[in-house]
């Protein structure tokens, strides 16, 4: 059993999916308190918390009356920035209730590769972290080509684990871990709890079906997030974010998800790993 009540600082990613009702796509207004109250709790045990939040497109669309994901970039873009200023005022508000400060940090891929802008946005999450703020951090993908096309949230919480120096990482998800086989078409999928080493043999199991339109992120890049944050030093746990308060529940270690254990990797180098995957 893993005693998480000694880790320092966290992040917690969570997809589109699990921040807006299946039926309509409008924000779910419960479930995002929840996760406010959630995120409070564990700043109040003593650690930093990072939350890495996608859903700007999926609420900018449903602002609009958008069913889709658009053929243009431009408009995906303008979705973007809608849903992005809406998501932003409802965690302000949430977190607001808590008596936590929450600050918006959106970042691109250059965020990552520029030496000055990685000092930058490291210099800046320390500072937000010192003021005992959340930062809330998502890509910035009304002015980003590359990461609207091709980027992904949990790739991008795992690069932000290893710039901010955290030693846990949550990724909750629209399925509670990862399967011996994909559970939606074989019945006899069983829930992986534990993973040492990610091998190969493994990455083969990850199915890179999303389980919703409105991510981006199969297993196979929650797989891979796994590979950089345990490369990094951090330990990593994918889980359901169907109920947010599995959030406390971890760190009661009574908790249902597939836990990953942290190999500090020496050779651990995140600029290339920020050219090469994100
Ligand atoms: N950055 C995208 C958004 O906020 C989501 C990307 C992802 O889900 O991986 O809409």
């Amino acid at each position: 059993m893993k005693d998480f009540s000694q880790k320092k600082r966290i992040v917690i990613k969570i997809g589109s999916h699990s921040l807006v009702h299946p039926r309509t796509g409008r924000i779910d207004y419960i479930k995002m308190e929840r996760l406010a109250m959630e995120v409070a709790d564990i700043k109040n045990r003593g650690l930093d918390v990072c939350l890495v939040s996608s859903g700007a497109m999926a609420v900018g669309r449903q602002i609009l009356g958008v069913s889709q994901k658009s053929d243009s970039l431009p408009e995906n873009q303008m979705h973007a920035s809608i849903g992005q200023a809406r998501l932003m005022s409802v965690y302000q508000k949430f977190f607001t209730e808590y008596n936590i400060l929450c600050g918006q940090v959106l970042m691109t891929k250059n965020t990552m590769i520029d030496n000055l802008s990685r000092k930058n946005a490291q210099n800046a999450f320390d500072k937000l972290f010192e003021a005992g703020a959340i930062p809330v951090v998502n890509n910035n993908d009304t002015v980003s080509t590359y990461e609207i096309q091709f980027g992904d949230n949990d790739t991008l919480s795992a690069i932000v684990t290893s710039l901010i120096g955290a030693d846990l990482l949550i990724i909750l998800t629209d399925i509670d871990g990862l399967y011996s086989a994909d559970p939606r078409d074989d019945e006899n999928a069983r829930l992986i709890r534990y993973v040492d080493r990610i091998d190969d043999k493994l990455m083969k199991m990850a199915s890179d079906r999303p389980g919703s339109s409105d991510g981006t992120g199969g297993m196979l890049t929650k797989l891979r997030a796994a590979r950089i944050a345990t490369a990094a030093g951090a330990d990593m746990i994918i889980a359901s974010g169907a109920d947010v308060s599995i959030l406390h529940r971890i760190f009661e270690n009574n908790y249902t998800g597939t836990f990953f254990e942290s190999h500090y990797d020496e050779d651990f180098d995140l600029i290339s790993v920020a050219e090469e995957v994100y």
